[in-house]
């Protein structure tokens, strides 16, 4: 596949050039560097953040909203045409298979056309107030929004907050992670393509603790999308404090699927493991805890064992269950919680393809049973294909058990029990509550966020508007 972007070079202001140092790009499935990509720093996020500011002064500050919400579109179809090339970076560069990073692909091209469709139909109120009075308010952009993005879902992840962002008007300037930048560039060329002005998308690819820092502290930016690690978050949002820059932050998770006997366990069996070990379990809201009543239990148990015993890790583009871990320290990091988890119940594991190469990051899935509610697994985000099954004997202790951790980002039910369905969905500390299935095709309209230690605000559907634009309130006097 021919590359339609320089993966060395970085954009600001339209214009895609080369920066002074660079980073080496690994495929996760070969563990071999494949190319190298720009090592911006805050010399670039500056450049990036006064050309964002200049757009904003220029024609892209003053375009109408329809015409914007055209650019996305086209962008999008852009997104769809290029669908297959994209998701073979995407898979190559994050080692996730080929058919999750199709799904990636279709999904970042749904982004825009939502957001794009939604531009011209997003407005103000008129309130009514004192006699004499008028009183609207407008919807408007901040300015130049910052958007620092994880390796685990690049595509997916740009087209919900930068997607968003534009639509709104903002000027955006986009960070991604440094272990996987490639479909961040690829994107932005695609959007010079649809007609995206100079300075509205800046891509600077670097280093978290420097291009991630200069742009999470920089005085330019109005507002700032950040999506990975609870560590940075923090980290994040204490630089963004300084400047008073709202934040919206987009952490990890321990989310629970909670199986009462009365479910359909034909239905609910697949939806337990697959989002366990989506993406090798490098999902923020990958179903980390199953939560089981004791009455079902054993059978729970044994059909999730009975799925391990046949998932397969492997190379991304042989498109098996699973591909490898993003990185060596990614893969040390869920060994040392396998470790942790020695004196457990290893109820099942799935295995490594044969064929798999030796210097790719594989870690066959691992299910363990009985699970204290209070070990370490079954309380920190693994970040791994590892999951944890917990029995539980009545409404109360699940509930108990669910929210038991520092995290609430989503959570499902399954049971047949309408009553119990809304009083759990009301009961679960989650931004997303799925009844009988769980992410539900991870649907662009669907507000998405956490609360606790798995972060605040709501990016996805027109909740996402919201947050990237601010609103001003104009009372007028007419008498
Ligand atoms: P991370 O938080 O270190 O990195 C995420 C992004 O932040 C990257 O672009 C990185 O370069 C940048 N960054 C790092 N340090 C920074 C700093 N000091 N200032 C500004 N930006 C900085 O995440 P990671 O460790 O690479 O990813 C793993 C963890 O992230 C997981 O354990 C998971 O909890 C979390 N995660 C969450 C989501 C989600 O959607 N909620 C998605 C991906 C990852």
């Amino acid at each position: 596949m021919a590359l339609w972007f320089d993966p060395a070079e970085y954009l600001v202001g339209g214009r895609w050039q080369g920066a002074a140092a660079s980073l080496p790009a690994e495929d996760p499935s070969t563990g071999a560097v494949v190319a190298a990509i720009a090592r911006g720093g805050a010399a670039e996020i500056d450049a990036a953040v006064a050309a964002a500011a200049r757009a904003l002064a220029g024609p892209w500050g003053r375009m109408a909203p329809a015409e914007r919400g055209r650019i996305l579109a086209r962008l999008g179809r852009l997104v769809e045409e290029r669908a297959e090339d994209l998701a073979r970076i995407e898979a190559g560069d994050v080692g996730k298979p080929l058919a999750q990073a199709r799904a990636d692909a279709r999904a970042l091209a749904r982004y825009l056309e939502f957001y794009g469709g939604a531009v011209d139909k997003t407005h103000g109120e008129t309130i009514p107030y004192l006699a004499g009075y008028t009183v609207l308010t407008l919807r408007e952009p901040h300015g130049v929004t910052g958007h620092i993005v994880p390796w685990n879902y690049p595509l997916q992840i740009i087209g919900r907050s930068v997607g968003a962002a534009l639509a709104m008007g903002n000027a955006c300037v986009l960070k991604p992670a440094e272990q996987a930048s490639l479909s961040a560039l690829a994107f932005a060329r695609l959007g010079d393509e649809a007609g995206l002005p100079a300075g509205a998308l800046n891509v600077v690819p670097g280093l978290g603790a420097e291009a991630g820092a200069a742009l999470a502290g920089h005085p330019g930016i109005r507002h700032l999308s950040f999506t990975g690690s609870v560590a940075t978050g923090r980290a994040v949002q204490a630089a963004a404090a300084a400047n008073v820059v709202p934040v919206t932050l987009e952490l990890g998770g321990k989310s629970p699927q909670l199986v009462f006997a009365d479910a359909d366990l034909d239905r609910a069996l697949p939806f337990l493991v697959a989002p366990g070990i989506q993406n090798a379990g490098q999902t923020c809201s990958a179903a980390a805890r199953i939560l089981v009543e004791r009455a079902v239990y054993p059978e729970v148990v044994a059909r999730m064992a009975e799925i391990y015993g046949r998932l397969v890790a492997g190379p991304a583009l042989a498109d098996h269950d699973l591909g490898p871990l993003i990185s060596a320290a990614q893969k040390a990091r869920v060994g040392r919680y396998l470790e942790a988890g020695r004196g457990l119940a290893l109820a099942a594991r799935g295995r490594v393809a044969a064929d798999a190469p030796a210097g790719g990051h594989y870690l066959a899935p691992h299910l363990f049973a009985d699970v204290p509610p209070a070990h370490v697994l079954a309380q920190e985000e693994i970040f791994g294909p590892v999951q944890v099954v917990i029995p539980f004997a009545s409404e109360a202790e699940a509930v108990a058990i669910a929210n038991g951790t520092p995290y609430g980002l989503v959570a499902s039910l399954w049971t047949e029990n309408g009553g119990r369905q809304l009083r759990l969905a009301r009961a679960l500390r989650a931004g997303q509550v799925f009844l009988n299935t769980y992410g539900a095709g991870g649907g662009v309209e669907l507000p998405f966020g956490g609360t606790g230690q798995s972060g605040h605000g709501r990016e996805k559907g027109f909740e996402a508007l919201r947050g990237f634009s601010t609103l001003k309130t104009v009372a007028a006097w007419h008498g």
